[in-house]
C-alpha cells in the first residue's frame, strides 16, 4: 500500500535539526515520514570535529562548554545515548589569571544553593573587595523581563547596576564573550540577562560548567546518524537545499542538490540553518519579506578562534584557566578532558594544590592543549605563526613548566562563521518557529529563544519547530474529520 504519510522535511543536519528530526521521529506515538536534509557530507554542523594528520586523533575544531542547566540538550544527548559523555565541574571551580599574572581560583560548591555562591564570591581573590560586593548586586539589578534591556549593550548595563570597573574588566568581560561570543560593548543586555538567570540565578540554585570527554562528532554527528536512521529517518547528506517554490501561501517543492523534490498539501518544511545560509534559500522575489530581511539583519556572525598546541613533554596546567585583559581567553586542558591523563597522572609538584581532590583545582600534565578566543574578530587577519606565539606565551604565564618545553604541532582553526551578533536592539528580528507560509517553520540558535547563539538555543529551537509541526498536523487531522 501507497505511504500517503506527509513528509516532514528538516533542512541542516545541527543540532537544531537532529534535534527537530529527533523528535518529529517519535511522531506523538505516531511514527513519521521524517527526511533530513544535510549540505556536507556528516551530521552534527558547528559541533564538529576533524582527523588531525599530526597524531591520528580525532579532535574538535573548537571547544565546546556546556551548563548543567541545558536541559535540552541533556535530553538530546540522553536520546542519543551520550549524556553521560559529558563531566560536569564539581564543585564549580575555574582559574583566573589577570594581566599582572595573579591567578585565582573562582570556585563554589553546588550543593549550598545561592549561600554557595555567595561564599565563592567572597573568597574569590582575584578581585577586591570593592569589587566582589559589587558583584554581589547584580541579582537585584536583573529584571523581570530580559527583553526591557534589550536595547542596552552589557557593558551599560554593568555600569548602571553598579559594577566597578575592576570586576567589569577581570570579571564580566571575559564570561561575557566566552557566553556570548561578543564583547561587552557589542552584545545586547538581554543576553547576559538570560543567561545570569538560567545559570547562577536559576531556582535550582548556581549551575556549573561542562565539557564533553569525546570529540563532538562522537556526542552529536555520529550518535544522531545512528538513532535516527534507526528509527526510519532518510538522511541525505551532501544535499544542499536551494530555490524554495512558493505559492498559494506555501512551499510547493525545492531543489535538494540538482534533484528537484515537489511537496505535497500535507508536507511540511523546517529550514534549521545559520542567518548566513538562510536567504539563499528563497527565490528573489521574496527577498522583500519581512522575515528574510530580518534574518538577513542577523547574518553578520562573531568569529572563534582556536590554536591546538601538541609539546614534546607534558605541561602541568589546570583543566580550564581564563584569562582577563587578554587576546586570548581561555586555555584547555585537553589531555584531562578527553580523559587521556586525570586523577592518577602525576600532577606538578610545585602547583599541587594539597587537601583538594576536585580535579579542576590541580594541575595535570598534558602534551596537548587547545587555546581558544571568543569574539577573535580582530585576531583573525593576524598570521598562524603569530597566534602560535601568542598561545604558547600564554601557556608559559599559566605553568612555568612549559617554558622548558618544545612544541612539536600546532593546528590554528579559524571559525569565521561561529555565531551570529546579537547586538543591542536586534532581539526582534529573531525569528519565531512559525513563519509566513503555512508550512515552513523555522528552528536554529538565531531562533528567539532569549538565549546567545549556544547550543542550548539551537536544540530548544528545533525541538519547539518540531512541537509547532505537530500541533499543525493535529489541527488539519481535525479539520479533515
Ligand atoms: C568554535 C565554536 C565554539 C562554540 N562554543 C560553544 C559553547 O561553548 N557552548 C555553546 O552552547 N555553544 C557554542 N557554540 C555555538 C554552537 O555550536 C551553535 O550555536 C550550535 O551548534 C548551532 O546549531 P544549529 O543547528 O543552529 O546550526 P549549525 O550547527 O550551523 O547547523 C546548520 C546545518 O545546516 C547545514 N546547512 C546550511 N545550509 C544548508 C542548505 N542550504 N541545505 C542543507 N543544509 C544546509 C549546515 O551545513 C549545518 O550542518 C560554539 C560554536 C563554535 C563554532
Amino acid at each position: 500500500m501507497a505511504d500517503t504519510r506527509p513528509v516532514l522535511y528538516v533542512v541542516g543536519g545541527g543540532l537544531s535539526g537532529i534535534a527537530a528530526a529527533e523528535a518529529l521521529s517519535l511522531g506523538n506515538g505516531r511514527p513519521r515520514k521524517v527526511v533530513l536534509l544535510e549540505a556536507r557530507p556528516h551530521l552534527g554542523g558547528r559541533t564538529g570535529s576533524y582527523r588531525e594528520a599530526f597524531d591520528g586523533q580525532v579532535h574538535d575544531t573548537g571547544q565546546h562548554l556546556f551548563m548543567d542547566g541545558y536541559v535540552a540538550t541533556r535530553r538530546l544527548l540522553k536520546a542519543l545515548g551520550t549524556e553521560s559523555r559529558l563531566a560536569f565541574l564539581d564543585p564549580f571551580s575555574l582559574y583566573l589569571m589577570d594581566r599582572k599574572n595573579n591567578l585565582s581560583l573562582f570556585e563554589y560548591p553546588l550543593h549550598n544553593g545561592q549561600f554557595g555562591l555567595l561564599s565563592g564570591i567572597m573568597g574569590f581573590s582575584g578581585l577586591s573587595l570593592r569589587s566582589r560586593l559589587s558583584l554581589l548586586r547584580i541579582r537585584g539589578a536583573l529584571p523581570e523581563r530580559n527583553t526591557s534591556v534589550d536595547h542596552l549593550d552589557a557593558r551599560s548595563f554593568l555600569e548602571q547596576s553598579g559594577q566597578t570597573p575592576e570586576a567589569i574588566e577581570k570579571f564580566w568581560e571575559l564570561l561575557t564573550v566566552s557566553a556570548t561570543n561578543l564583547p561587552t560593548h557589542r552584545v545586547s543586555a538581554a543576553l547576559l540577562v538570560s543567561i545570569l538567570k538560567e545559570s547562577l540565578f536559576s531556582g535550582e540554585g548556581p549551575g556549573t560548567l561542562g565539557y564533553n570527554t569525546v570529540p563532538l562528532s562522537e556526542l552529536v554527528g555520529g550518535p544522531a546518524l545512528t538513532l535516527l536512521s534507526g528509527r526510519g529517518v532518510d538522511i541525505r547528506c551532501q544535499s544542499s537545499v536551494s530555490g524554495l517554490k512558493i505559492d498559494s501561501g506555501r512551499v510547493t517543492g525545492f531543489l535538494a542538490g540538482k534533484e528537484a523534490v515537489s511537496m505535497g498539501p500535507e508536507d511540511q518544511i523546517i529550514l534549521a540553518v545559520p542567518p548566513w545560509s538562510f536567504e539563499e534559500l528563497f527565490p528573489v522575489e521574496r527577498m522583500n519579506e519581512p522575515l528574510v530581511q530580518n534574518v538577513v539583519r542577523l547574518s553578520e556572525a562573531s568569529p572563534i578562534l582556536s590554536v591546538h598546541l601538541w609539546f614534546d613533554r607534558p605541561v602541568s596546567v589546570p583543566l580550564i584557566s581564563g584569562f582577563s585583559e587578554n587576546a586570548l581567553h581561555w586555555v584547555f586542558n585537553k589531555d584531562l578532558m578527553m580523559g587521556r591523563s586525570g586523577p592518577g597522572s602525576l600532577p606538578d609538584p610545585l602547583l599541587f594544590d594539597f587537601g583538594y581532590s576536585s580535579p579542576a583545582r590541580l594541575f595535570y600534565p598534558a602534551t596537548m592543549l587547545s587555546c581558544v578566543v571568543s569574539g577573535a574578530g580582530s585576531l583573525l587577519g593576524h598570521g598562524d605563526d603569530e597566534l602560535v606565539g601568542t598561545a604558547f606565551e600564554t601557556v608559559k604565564r599559566l605553568s612555568p613548566s612549559a617554558v622548558r618545553r618544545n612544541l612539536v604541532h600546532a593546528r590554528v582553526i579559524r571559525d569565521r562563521f561561529a555565531t551570529p551578533v546579537f547586538a543591542p536592539g536586534q532581539g526582534m528580528y529573531r525569528p519565531d518557529a512559525r513563519s509566513f507560509l503555512s508550512n515552513l517553520w523555522i528552528a536554529g540558535d538565531m531562533a528567539d529563544t532569549g538565549l546567545p547563539a549556544t547550543m542550548e538555543g539551537a536544540v530548544r529551537s528545533g525541538f519547539h519547530a518540531a512541537e509547532e509541526v505537530e500541533r499543525q498536523l493535529e489541527r488539519r487531522r481535525f479539520l479533515d474529520r
